[in-house]
């Protein structure tokens, strides 16, 4: 019902960047080739995610608005998850907080169709025109709850975490087009962030999605880094101890494609370059790793922005030993 949904929603959707990274992450498990998202006023009046995904037929354009309605899992696998939804809370939540609208054209389908959420209150289906994948809305977040909207930032600060969760996806799916447009003043709008489908071999098209994230310095001196131990694989690049952007904010990790903030990573990096500190308080790096979904619990926080690890230990030691291998290589 409409209050459950929104007691909910304020755990999903804390601000436009969260809304923004639920899309996209939707995007991404619809095995979209490309990504196009648009916001205007720092999402607060707009937020627009476009993918060339499978779509949703028709006749489960209602159900994907329902709580706990997810196709990707069915509930006796909470452990072994490989997609980022697993709640089937993200669609409702967001109908519940904005002005929701969902067009969508399942693949093989001769025709679109569209949903609206309003106030929690779900609309008839429409016939829309689409060619393929599906067109998330979300207009005038929190209109009704004006007290969260208050605690909202600057449309300069809400802009700054969008293009910050974009990237980080970004980073962690190089073979998908990404491109983010700031809409404000209507109309096309401006491109704010683009990056091109890679293709072809993984690690020279991660090579290149850094390039264009962390910048060409970067990936010109970054090490590769590639190791597996105890069923985990690491892979990635990482600066070399002499590569200085004096922030800890070029840290980004991920593991099994979902962006993670946790502080085994943090000092596991402080560790391995522990050597060099003097020299490089903050190397910049991007690392992937990826294990059996039942060695990680993602399920620690609706946001999804935290995994842990069964055995914090094992990973600690193996992006230590990894990073530690790569300098070495690289003669250091
Ligand atoms: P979850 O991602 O946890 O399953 P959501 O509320 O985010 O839950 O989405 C509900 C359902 O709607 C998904 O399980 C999926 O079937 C469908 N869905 C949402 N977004 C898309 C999309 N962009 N493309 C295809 N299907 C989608
Ligand atoms: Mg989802």
């Amino acid at each position: 019902d409409a209050a459950a949904n929104r007691i909910a929603a304020g755990e999903v959707v804390e601000r436009p960047a969260s809304a923004v990274k639920e899309l996209v992450e939707n995007a991404i498990d619809a095995k979209a080739r490309r990504i196009e998202v648009a916001y205007a006023d720092g999402g607060k009046t707009l937020l627009r995610v476009s993918d060339d995904g499978h779509g949703i037929p028709e006749d489960q354009l209602p159900l994907a608005l329902s709580r706990h309605a997810t196709s990707k899992i069915d509930g006796s696998d909470l452990l072994n998850i490989h997609t980022f939804g697993f709640r089937g809370e993200a669609l409702p939540s967001l109908g519940a907080v904005g002005r929701l609208s969902i067009t969508s054209r399942a693949e093989g389908a001769d025709s679109a169709a569209q949903i609206t959420v309003h106030g929690g209150e779900m609309s008839a289906l429409r016939p829309a025109a689409l060619s393929r994948g599906t067109v998330v809305e979300l207009r005038d977040l929190f209109h009704a709850t004006p007290a969260r909207l208050k605690f909202l930032r600057t449309d300069r600060a809400e802009s700054g975490a969008i293009i910050d969760v974009i990237k980080r996806l970004a980073m962690a799916e190089p073979m998908i087009g990404f491109t983010l447009r700031d809409v404000s003043g209507g109309g096309e709008g401006r491109v704010v962030f683009q990056a091109e489908a890679q293709s072809g071999d993984l690690f020279d098209a991660l090579h290149a999605r850094l390039a264009k994230i962390l910048g060409s310095d970067f990936a010109a001196n970054a090490l590769r880094i590639d190791a597996e131990r105890e069923g985990i694989a690491i892979t990635g690049f990482a600066s070399l101890p002499t590569y200085s952007r004096g922030s800890a904010t070029a840290q980004y990790m991920f593991v099994n494609g979902r962006p993670v903030r946790d502080k085994v990573f943090y000092g596991a990096i402080r560790g391995a370059y522990s050597d060099f500190l003097h020299r490089e308080r903050h190397p910049a790096l991007a690392l992937f790793l990826e294990c059996d979904p039942t060695l990680v619990d993602v399920n620690v926080h609706p946001a999804k922005s935290e995994v842990r690890f069964r055995d914090p230990g094992l990973a600690r030691g193996l992006i230590v030993s990894a990073l530690r291998h790569g300098l070495a290589e690289a003669g250091h």
